[in-house]
């Protein structure tokens, strides 16, 4: 059993803590910042004693030394990315297995947003930290990858669990659905969510996690039937103004 919590900090950034009661231990993922999480950590009685990046990006990375510092922990991050992580420790690749107490997370590259982007699958758990890959009702865009690669990250996250629950690093929510909305307007359960997410909003409410199954029902990019579909919505999206 773990307990998941959300520290939201900067303009969007979610940093999320995984804490395993069994082994006291606990893992901030993609810390943008040191003391606000470190403070997230303290108010529940948690040390952080690892630090998990999905990507290079400065804000997922930004706490990282100010965290070590702090706590002495382990940080791990994805090996194609290791020269522009210099706090890293351990790097990752496809296939690794990084443990959280008895829990285990297996690392999925996902290159696209950042050529060695990765996600952390942990399967007794049903959770997947997707970093910037997918969001709720969005993808992230195509700095150092393609549209091929996202196409593929989309299949290989579509084929989670319905019920694994997904963690992204941003609360992007409200302007991704105003432009799925335009994608497919006849789509049920994508007016429906579009409603919820507009009233959470406006009550000030976070939308992430979001979950796989409700993705694949309402992500645009995950519906995308092919590379040149998702690459056309991509680009629509880039340039959209809702
Ligand atoms: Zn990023
Ligand atoms: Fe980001």
């Amino acid at each position: 059993m773990v307990e998941i919590a959300r520290v939201p900090v900067l303009n969007d950034n979610y940093v999320w803590l995984i804490h395993d009661e069994a082994s006291g231990e606990t893992a901030a993922i993609d810390p943008a910042v040191g003391q606000p999480v470190l403070d997230a950590a303290a108010a529940r009685g948690w040390r952080i004693t690892q630090i998990w990046n999905t990507h290079w990006h400065p804000d997922h990375i930004g706490g990282n030394a100010e965290i070590k510092a702090a706590t002495g922990c382990k940080i791990t991050a994805p090996a194609a990315e290791a020269g522009k992580i210099p706090t890293l420790e351990r790097a990752v690749s496809e296939g690794d297995k990084v443990s959280l107490g008895g829990i285990e997370a297996e690392v999925f590259e996902v290159p696209a947003h950042t050529a060695g982007h990765i996600a952390y699958h942990l399967p007794s758990e049903k959770v997947v930290f997707v970093g910037d890959t997918l969001f709720a009702m969005g993808c992230g865009k195509l700095f150092e990858g393609t549209a091929e690669q996202m196409y593929g990250n989309m299949k290989r996250l579509e084929a989670l669990p319905a019920d694994t629950k997904v963690y992204c690093a941003h609360e992007y929510t409200l302007a991704n659905a105003r432009f799925a909305i335009t994608v497919e307007p006849d789509n049920q359960d994508l007016q429906r969510r579009f409603a919820e997410v507009v009233a959470a909003r406006e009550a000030g409410e976070a939308t992430v996690p979001t979950d796989i199954g409700l993705e694949r029902a309402t992500n645009p990019f995950m519906r995308a039937s092919s590379i040149a579909e998702l690459a056309e919505r991509r680009a629509a999206k880039d340039s959209f103004r809702g």
